[in-house]
């Protein structure tokens, strides 16, 4: 009977995790998220009382982006920031994969807070990043120990004002496949791990993941920007070979997900990394979004629900909602609605500012564009939206 109990016990956790990794993620809410809204479901409609303002979709991504660029760059390396202030020059937006406990940190802390503030994101990379190949089963457990996986989260908490830490970083790309790992970084709360797969035979140069990883905890990308490092055998640093790869994902409306390491990297406007990075830059449909937040932003559209309400004749509102924690989701995402006359748009009450130029570069802001008869309305979910 005990046996039995431990049994069951073992298989219940089993689910549990496996269910954060998979069709349940991490940070459901119980209760109801209409009632939250103060919304009875019958309320509801399926056509507003307004029928001229029509909800047509959510945008695949923000601000209906043709494409999404998102960078990582791994280790506490001083060279980081003076790669930040080059992301900064061309507006790119990248997840900092940092050793807490390690390399440069203590001097990074200042200029990482100001990165945040600018619209990057730190992830986690461990605290004192340990390697040692092959990745057995003993090293995963010792290299993932609490001090590691939630003590490198805590030192991020506790140095920036970051809110949540959304992303992991495997060191050395080890232990990426272990599924005890992997549900140890879920319970951490980490919603995605970056891996950096099969680096002795250069399968981490061009992983040539074009969009979202298939599984949250042994994420790819698509191809490294850097010279030889580490035990490669090779870099990546023809920049008409690396821009031609970004054309290639943009063409398809993909991700292009790029990582370096800033000790394998040149600096100088004539140098690789700098004029990939202005490529990229300045790119009005695109999306430039970390690592983390991009995979946070997929959760928030995949379970954001959009349905009418009943109003007062000329008006149109819309319950906007998910069973998300609003703490580690604070994404916005766009909806596309059809409106035929101009109308004010409210979110909670307050109106939205119009904007209808300008790059997409953050993922919390909200707004309104107008194009035509469509209007595209960029908002954090759990709100009730207005047209007037
Ligand atoms: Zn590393």
């Amino acid at each position: 009977m005990k046996d039995m109990r431990k049994i069951l016990n073992f298989i219940l956790a089993g689910t549990a995790v496996a269910g954060l990794a998979a069709d349940r993620p991490i940070g459901v809410i119980g209760g109801d998220p209409l009632a939250r809204l103060g919304v009875r479901q019958d309320q509801l409609r399926e056509i507003p009382a307004n029928a001229s303002v029509r909800f047509v979709k959510k945008t695949q991504y923000l601000n209906n982006s043709r494409a999404v660029i998102t960078h990582t760059m791994d280790d506490s390396e001083k060279l980081v920031l003076q790669a930040v202030d080059l992301m900064d020059k061309y507006g790119i937006k990248a997840t900092l994969f940092v050793s807490t406990g390690t390399g440069d940190i203590q001097q990074m802390w200042p200029r990482l807070r100001k990165a945040i503030a600018g619209g990057h994101e730190l992830g986690s990379h461990s605290r004192t990043h340990q390697c040692s190949w092959p990745d057995t089963a003993e090293f995963c457990a010792k290299a993932f120990s609490d001090s590691e996986v939630t003590g490198s989260r805590d030192d991020i908490l506790k140095n920036t004002s970051q809110p949540y830490v959304w992303a992991w970083c495997y060191p050395c790309g080890l232990c990426a496949a272990n599924q005890a790992v992997h549900e140890k970084l879920a319970r951490a709360g980490y919603l995605v791990a970056r891996n950096y797969p099969d680096e002795p035979h250069d399968g981490h140069v061009i992983p040539n993941l074009q969009t979202y990883a298939g599984d949250l905890y042994n994420a790819a990308y698509t191809q490294v920007v850097q010279k030889i490092g580490g035990i490669a055998k090779h870099g990546n640093t023809d920049v008409a070979q690396l821009n031609a790869k970004f054309d290639e994902v943009y063409k398809a409306g993909g991700v292009y997900s790029f990582m370096s390491h800033a000790q394998w990297l040149d600096f100088g406007p004539n140098d690789f990394y700098q004029r990939h990075l202005a490529y990229l830059g300045g790119r009005r449909d695109v999306w430039y979004v970390p690592m983390g937040l991009l995979y946070a932003y997929k959760t928030v559209l995949d379970r954001t629900e959009v349905r009418a309400l009943d109003t007062p004749p000329g008006t149109a509102r819309f319950a906007i909602f998910n069973d998300l924690d609003p703490k580690i989701y604070r994404n916005s995402i766009t909806l596309q609605f059809t409106v035929p006359a101009k109308a004010r748009v409210l979110a909670g009450g307050k109106p939205l500012p119009e904007r209808q130029t300008g790059l997409t570069d953050r993922w919390s802001d909200e707004y309104y564009r107008r194009e035509n008869d469509t209007v595209y309305v960029t908002v954090r979910p759990n709100t009730i939206l207005e047209f007037r």
